[in-house]
């Protein structure tokens, strides 16, 4: 920088110097011609104080020559018509004068001047006249201005030029350097200037220096308040980001990950900020999905057992990515439609017999009463059934529902397990079965239909899937706020590996023996919802041909 302000400087010098130089010879010139008339005209003047007008003119012209301009003068005299009277020179000069500017400026105002090229003497020539009222007396001298003193001019004017241009050379120099320090200096600062954007500046005498270095710690101080400021939002994000339950991740247009969330890394697999997610996935439906480059979509993923809805939205930026686990929704989806269709499988079985019997009874075929009568007797067997159905439908949409009040009442558990045992007493008889009980007389705070419901469901079990002449042992107990129902029987049993399956809708070992009992097979997923609004717990142990055992404990409301 320094040195293009010295070479702008020398450049500046140059033209200086060369107009100083045009100017002032100009100028000299101006003044060295000007000298020059008046000391001719002074020569002219004494010349004529010489000259004796009685005289003949040609014996005096060569005494006239001392008080001449100079040495290479030449002197004329003029009559007021133009003719040469006597010439200083040789030669005859014939031609006549009063076409000559000098001459006729000499004759209007006294005095007259010219210089031009004299074809007499073949030199410029400066010509000076004067006017005497008798005759016009004129000198002239050869004159070429300032050229005539170059020899002289040159060394004087290229010595004071190397001079002046070598004083103002160091002159400049020292200014551009002290122009420049404290500008390399403010560069040098910010080229240093440290990640949190603090640099130290001097402070200058130079008003402008001073504002630009004010400017610069403004703009330093605007800098670190606005990285303060992303570095927080940065923090919030990232907090955010790890407080999700949910996936991210942020792509840019490359998709280099610029953000990702420890949920996605879990999901997708270990990688980082500034990796090239493309080439760390290897997930073909995430990639196919990319390279679609749809501004919005969603595809369903399966990862680890898992089902995860997966967001892809192109920004701005690039692309986010947003992993939901939408297991639960999925499973509660899988159940709803099972639900649905076995609901209607299992009103269709009924329907079509009532519909096959009723069609054979109008048509007025059956001719036999007791075959009539068997018949109306499965139409109705058949409607009890459907009526079961539903009601249990019916009891676990109103579990499920959270908004149906329930009324709570003080509850004589002993009296409700009676009926349930009452309401069972034909089939207990019809199969031989011994019914032993431990029931302690107490009082539960609860809803009748749920207990009802709950014990009937347990103890119904233990009647429809036991054996002749099977047992069944009913224990029931208060326990600190708590009631303890255990129930066991001596019937079929439950293969291992349905024991967990039983408590699921319409779920059924053997699904022929159930219905042939009127089983809906919704009892025991009653029971479980029934349990879990009283906030208790059921176990079920069951051994194939030995026997069933449930227990469960229920918590006062
Ligand atoms: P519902 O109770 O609706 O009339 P269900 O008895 O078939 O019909 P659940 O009570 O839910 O339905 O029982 C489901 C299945 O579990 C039954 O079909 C049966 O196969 C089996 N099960 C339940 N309790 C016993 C038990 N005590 N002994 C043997 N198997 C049982
Ligand atoms: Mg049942």
């Amino acid at each position: 920088m320094t040195k293009s302000i010295l070479r702008y400087f020398i450049v500046v010098l140059v033209i200086t110097l060369l107009s100083t130089c045009i100017l002032s010879t100009a100028f000299l010139s101006h003044i060295l011609l000007e000298r020059t008339k008046q000391d001719m005209f002074y020569s002219l003047r004494l010349m004529n104080y010489a000259i004796d007008i009685n005289q003949p003119l040609v014996n005096q012209i060569d005494q006239l020559n001392p008080l001449a301009y100079s040495s290479q003068s030449r002197i004329s005299i003029i009559d007021k018509e133009g003719n040469v009277l006597v010439d200083t020179d040789d030669r005859q000069v014939s031609q006549n004068h009063l076409d000559r500017q000098e001459i006729s400026d000499a004759l209007l105002y006294g005095e007259g001047t010219s210089s031009r090229y004299s074809v007499t003497t073949k030199t410029n020539m400066l010509y000076v006249a004067y006017y005497d009222g008798n005759y016009i007396l004129r000198l002239s001298i050869p004159y070429n201005g300032l050229i005539d003193e170059l020899p002289v001019l040159i060394p004087a004017l290229s010595m004071s030029a190397i001079g002046s241009f070598i004083i103002a050379f160091l002159l400049s120099r020292r200014l551009a350097y002290k122009i420049s320090k404290p500008i390399i200096e403010i560069s040098e600062s910010l080229d240093h200037m440290s990640n949190d954007f603090y640099f130290h500046l001097k402070d200058y005498d130079y008003q402008e220096f001073q504002v630009i270095v004010d400017t610069l710690h403004n703009l330093s101080h605007k800098l670190r308040k606005s990285m303060r400021e992303v570095k927080l939002e940065q923090i919030k994000i990232d907090e955010i980001l790890k407080q999700m339950n949910e996936g991210f991740v942020l792509l840019d247009e490359n998709y280099k990950i610029l953000s990702i969330n420890q949920q996605a890394i879990s999901l997708l697999g270990q990688m980082q900020q500034y990796d090239k997610f493309t080439d760390k996935i290897n997930n073909p439906n995430i990639l196919d999905a990319l390279n679609n480059h749809i501004s919005k979509q969603m595809i369903e993923l399966h990862i680890d057992h898992n089902v995860y809805a997966c967001y892809i939205s192109i920004i701005d930026l690039g692309t986010t990515l947003l992993f939901l686990d939408i297991t639960a929704n999925k499973k509660a989806e899988k159940i709803r439609s099972e639900f649905f269709s076995n609901v209607s499988h299992e009103l269709k079985t009924p329907m079509t017999s009532i519909r096959g019997y009723s069609e054979i009874l109008s048509q007025g075929i059956v001719k036999d009463q007791q075959q009539e009568k068997e018949m109306l007797s499965k139409i109705q067997n058949e409607v009890q059934n459907m009526s079961t159905l539903i009601n249990d439908i019916l009891m676990l949409s109103r579990l499920e529902s959270k908004d149906i009040k329930i009324d709570i009442s003080q509850l004589n558990v002993k009296k409700i397990m009676n009926n349930v045992l009452e309401s069972y007493e034909a089939e207990i008889s019809l199969h031989h079965l011994e019914v032993s009980l431990d029931i302690e007389d107490m009082i539960f705070k609860g809803n009748d239909y749920h207990i009802f419901t709950l014990f009937s469901n347990i103890v119904g079990n233990a009647v429809k899937y036991n054996v002749d002449n099977g047992k069944i042992m009913i224990s029931l107990h208060a326990e600190n706020h708590a009631m303890k129902l255990t129930v066991k029987d001596t019937g079929i049993g439950i293969p291992l590996s349905d024991q967990t399956r039983v408590f699921e809708r319409f779920y059924r070992v053997d699904k022929g023996r159930s219905r042939q009992r009127g089983g809906t097979g919704l009892g025991l997923a009653i029971v479980k919802h029934i349990v879990s609004f009283y906030q208790g717990t059921i176990s079920l142990t069951s051994e194939l041909n030995q026997g069933t055992e449930i227990e469960v404990i229920i918590l006062e409301q």
